[in-house]
């Protein structure tokens, strides 16, 4: 089993709280982060994933310091909320471009390294939204449902490699993201949460902390909801 785990957004909100988990649980952590810093003990690699190149350039980078990727947590992510009528073509390209084709780059790059090793565990970090629907949406609904599709047709072509690719979907979570929503709003999910609250970050990392493990070997093509019941049945 390899133990180097890239975790991708590591420098803030729910990517700091996994890149500290798996680090807790005993992983070698390679951050990939455009600005800020990470936890103590992770490795920091800059990269933006709307740029190929410095993707794969990290992921050499990483390959060559740490040794072959044995996980990876594909966590980045944006919004560009808008009503549909409203939304720009720019808008809705920018969130399939970070949250959809970005996670491919990454993805791309670590399964390199995990049909070679026979041993992989892919995360991605999808939303609640990608089958509930988020009003204001569209784009990134979109992006995250198809990260569904992705994970799944991953799971299919190298499950008999020992590579597993899951995907968590997070309900609201208490980082920069939600924190400039309306408080209409924040009080109308809150409402629909059986758990009535957010979640903590560390919730979520908990969820993938599990994925990424080697006990988590026969869990593939999944999606575990980390969402205090908002998207039940969906
Ligand atoms: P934050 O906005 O707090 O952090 C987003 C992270 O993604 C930052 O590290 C940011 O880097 C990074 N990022 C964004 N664009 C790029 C890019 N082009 N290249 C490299 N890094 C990039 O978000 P959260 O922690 O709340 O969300 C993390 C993930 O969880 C996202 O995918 C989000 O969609 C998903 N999620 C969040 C929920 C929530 O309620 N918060 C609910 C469901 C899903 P930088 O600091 O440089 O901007």
């Amino acid at each position: 089993m390899n133990t180097t785990a890239v975790v991708t957004g590591a420098n803030r909100g729910i990517g700091r709280a996994i890149t500290t988990r798996l680090l807790a649980d005993g992983f070698t952590v390679a951050g990939l982060h455009r600005s800020g810093d990470l936890p103590e003990g992770a490795h920091s690699y800059t990269a933006d994933l709307t740029d190929a190149a410095s993707v794969s350039a990290a992921f050499e980078q990483i390959r060559a310091d740490l040794g072959p990727v044995g996980v990876l947590v594909a966590n980045a992510g944006i919004t560009k909320d808008g009503l549909l009528a409203r939304m720009s073509e720019e808008d809705f390209a920018a969130v399939l471009d970070t949250n959809l084709t970005g996670t491919f780059r990454c993805v791309k790059a670590a399964a390199k390294d995990m049909m070679r090793e026979r041993y992989g565990r892919i995360v991605l970090i999808s939303s609640v939204v990608a089958t509930y629907g988020g009003f204001g949406q569209v784009n990134y609904a979109a992006a995250k449902s198809g990260l569904i599709g992705m994970a799944r047709s991953i799971a299919r072509e190298l499950g008999a490699r020992g590579v597993t690719a899951n995907v968590i979907a997070p309900g609201f979570v208490e980082t920069d993201m939600t924190a400039s929503l309306p408080d209409k709003i924040v009080a109308d999910y809150k409402s629909r949460i059986p758990a009535g609250r957010f979640a903590a970050p560390e919730e979520i990392a908990a969820a993938v902390a599990f994925l990424a493990s080697k006990d988590a070997g026969y869990v593939n093509g999944t999606v575990v909801n980390v969402d205090g019941g908002l998207g039940m049945g969906h």
